[in-house]
């Protein structure tokens, strides 16, 4: 692809950067930073680990960019694409150097993140440096991504401790540009907070409010929407609030 839209033109990659991004060049380009997962449900530890990247390389703003269907979970149903764009909008909503990206959910198909950088660097080209924030998890299996050497030439990594991950694993000897992101690790995933929900269990100060919300009012991940907890004297049934 050569040249990059029009700003405006339909649909935008980054709703709350492009345009600044079109006024950028290879002289002044941008930092942005890329945060790709399943989100399903976007949580603290995502938000943490976004927040401090922007906060310690001086970034311009992490574009968050949820998977259509992801290569590596192909085993198990995730949630449809408008949940988790429809939680992710309400997570981020109150961060203007936040922002979400549909590149994905778009694409038809398996997701593989090296089209997806191709296509940011054909639409960007010189005028913003990539910086892909992945947990350490993620950063482990780095090495065995479709075209790992090709995304190391396209980005730097910056990766967050997690929980029960060791952080010196190698690389796979791949010549990744690799920095640490400093975090106080969290230790939450989607999968222990899907199980939680599922149980009826509470999912307050591990989402942002309004992700619980939404994931109480459209019944996510088999949750019900009231817990009872037990019977006033008069009969009538508290609910739990959660
Ligand atoms: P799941 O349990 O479904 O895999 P997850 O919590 O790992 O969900 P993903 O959407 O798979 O979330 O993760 C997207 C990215 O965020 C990955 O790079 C992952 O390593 C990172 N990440 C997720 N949760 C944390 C956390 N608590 N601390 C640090 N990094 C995290
Ligand atoms: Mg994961």
């Amino acid at each position: 692809m050569s040249g990059r839209p029009a700003v405006g033109t339909p649909p935008p990659i980054a709703p709350r950067f492009d345009a600044l991004i079109a006024q950028a060049d290879a002289e002044a380009p941008l930092k942005l930073g890329i945060l790709g997962g399943t989100f399903d449900p976007v949580h603290l530890g995502h938000l943490h680990i976004a927040e401090q990247a922007y906060a310690q390389y001086g970034l311009t703003g992490v574009l968050f960019i949820p998977t259509g269907r992801p290569a590596w979970k192909l085993d198990r149903p995730i949630s449809s694409a408008e949940d988790r764009i429809a939680m992710l909008s309400a997570a981020l909503s109150d961060n203007p150097h936040f922002d979400l990206c549909r590149l994905e959910i778009d694409r038809p198909g398996v997701t593989y993140t090296i089209d997806t950088l191709r296509t940011l660097k054909a639409y960007w080209a010189d005028a913003v440096e990539l910086y892909f924030i992945v947990g350490a998890d993620a950063a482990h299996e780095l090495s065995e991504w479709r075209d790992a050497s090709a995304i190391a030439t396209l980005v730097t990594i910056l990766a967050a401790r997690r929980p029960g991950v060791l952080s010196e694993q190698s690389d796979g000897g791949l010549p990744f540009d690799l920095r640490p992101i400093d975090t106080v690790p969290l230790d939450i995933s989607s999968s222990e907070l899907r199980t939680l929900a599922a149980a009826g269990r509470s999912l307050r100060y591990v989402v942002p409010e309004p992700v619980r919300s939404y994931i109480r009012e459209h019944g996510l991940y088999g949750e019900v929407a009231h817990e009872v907890v037990g019977e006033a004297a008069d009969g009538a049934v508290r609910e739990a609030i959660r």
